[in-house]
């Protein structure tokens, strides 16, 4: 692990005094693969790919596709997947950039429905490597209900479905009671429906691309970490841990919320820390109780958010909570999980006896526009960074590897979207980052706090009142 990801193991549990390992639910279905052959010595490659999350590894292989004589290189720190690609929760959704009507007014309604349909088509393209390269990752179909917690949500959510119908997109919104009945509880004021939707284990769906583009003839480096990108001879030169050495003709990274500050865009990208809780395999009376299917994924409308979902064994994933920046104390992470272990409680009350048995968090890339961040480098042109996915990375990150591709072979031009930019259009903020971090967030966080209050003084009940 990184050292941004250490956390101090065997944590004890918030609710049954029972001890939790602070790892992704996932890493127990790891196989037991010793790692992959870390980098040494001096290797001339076409491309250099830094982190081996969904991004670094759906670009290598899509250009191996593109190219399968080309030599390339994917070096990852950790181990595969050690990002937030396998510490997610899994839900593969549509979505970029925040509400569809600030995506209209900023850009207009073309480039809006672009954009959202492009990441509908990132939808299709996990589905379809999935499929083609045999992944076993417990891939299912689902629904995405985005819930109103407060009514002056759900009438924001309103103004969203028709704002989509505008765009002759169909994302219809569900009235409070046809969604109480679906959800099995009158938490939420309403939702909207995104299709297409599936979830899946990520870290299986990592090991497996990083399987396919071994088998498409590139190499997957482990415990290999970058420490330096340098231009020379008209390509790059990569310094990886303290003895090897690479030189690229091109370079991409691929390390998003993980970006150390020695890297492209490691102080202009704001990295966010979320948590998540997952309970044991619940019995088939204890999901009866909930009078809920568990075929959707549910997340809710606030700043910070909750969701969650089953995976495939059984268990809850409830993830969540007020996130934080890099440098998140243990105090911080064990006040999150509490607050997330209290609204479990709120909303599955007939869970209330049901330990939890994992837990861990992990980072995202996020920019201040929330927009993702694909290019060169404005003064290091055979440098891409990708990243900054804010929110819908696990479609993004993967389904953006053909446009990787397509960059790096300049085969094809793709097609103008907001995020194919050199810059983030966030300041550099430096050492002021942490600080800058923890305002936005406590600021947000008194946004979510005060839209319930609000609510509660006009006498609307609250999804915690029920
Ligand atoms: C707890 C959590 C839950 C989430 N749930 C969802 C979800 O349900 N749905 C969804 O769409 N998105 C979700 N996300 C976001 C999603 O997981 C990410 O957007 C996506 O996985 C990003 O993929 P990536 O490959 O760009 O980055 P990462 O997976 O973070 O990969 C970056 C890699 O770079 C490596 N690295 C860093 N520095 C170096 C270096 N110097 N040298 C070499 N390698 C380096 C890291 O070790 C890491 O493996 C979640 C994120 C978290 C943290």
């Amino acid at each position: 692990m990184s050292p941004r990801q250490g956390q101090a193991p065997h944590a004890r549990s918030i609710r049954s005094g029972y001890p939790v390992p602070d790892a992704p639910v996932w890493q127990r279905r790891r196989p037991e693969a010793p790692a992959r052959d870390p980098h040494t010595g001096h290797a001339l490659v076409d491309v250099a790919i830094v982190g081996a999350g969904l991004t670094g590894l759906s670009a290598a292989l899509h250009l191996l596709r593109q190219r399968p004589h080309w030599s390339v290189l994917v070096l990852e720190a950790d181990r595969v997947g050690a990002g937030a690609s396998g510490r997610s929760t899994g839900i593969v959704g549509p979505g970029v950039g925040g509400r569809i009507r600030q995506l209209h007014k900023r850009y207009g309604a073309d480039t809006a429905r672009g954009v959202y349909e492009y990441s509908q088509e990132c939808v299709r393209t996990v589905v379809r490597l999935v499929e083609d390269e045999g992944i076993d990752c417990a891939m299912s179909p689902s629904t995405h209900l985005l819930c109103a917690t407060t009514q002056a949500q759900a009438e924001m959510l309103r103004r969203e479905e028709r704002a989509f119908a505008g765009l002759g997109i169909d994302v219809p919104f569900l009235p409070r009671r046809p969604l109480s009945e679906r959800l099995g509880h009158p938490s939420y004021f309403g939702a909207l429906a995104y299709q297409p939707v599936v979830q899946l284990n990520p870290l299986a769906l990592s090991l497996g691309l990083a399987d396919a583009v071994v088998r498409a003839g590139g190499r997957v480096a482990e415990q290999s970490p970058v420490t330096g990108i340098r231009p020379h001879n008209g390509g790059s030169r990569l310094r990886v841990g303290p003895y090897g050495q690479v030189d690229a003709r091109q370079v991409v990274v691929a390390t998003d919320g993980y970006t150390p500050p020695g890297l492209p865009h490691g102080r202009r990208i704001v990295p966010v820390r979320t948590h998540v809780l997952a309970t044991r395999q619940l019995s088939a009376a204890e999901r009866a109780a909930l009078r809920w299917s568990g075929h959707e994924a549910v997340i809710d409308q606030r700043f910070f958010f909750s969701y969650y979902r089953f995976d495939e064994t059984g268990r809850l994933l409830f993830g969540g909570g007020p996130v934080c920046g890099v440098n998140a104390s243990r105090k911080f992470s064990e006040r999150v999980w509490s607050r997330l272990a209290r609204e479990f409680a709120r909303r599955f009350p007939a869970l209330d006896h049901v330990p939890f048995t994992h837990r861990w968090s992990g980072l995202t890339g996020a920019t201040l526009d929330r927009i993702p961040l694909l290019g060169p480098l404005p003064r290091q042109p055979g440098v891409l960074f990708a990243g900054a996915w804010t929110g819908h990375g696990l479609a993004m990150s993967v389904g953006c590897g053909p446009t990787i591709a397509d960059l790096l072979t300049e085969e094809h031009t793709p097609t103008t979207r907001p995020w194919l930019r050199s810059r983030t259009g966030t300041p550099r903020l430096g050492p002021l980052q942490p600080a800058f971090v923890r305002s936005y967030v406590t600021a947000m966080d008194a946004v979510d706090r005060g839209g319930a209050l609000v609510q509660r003084l006009r006498g609307v009940p609250t999804r915690n009142d029920h």
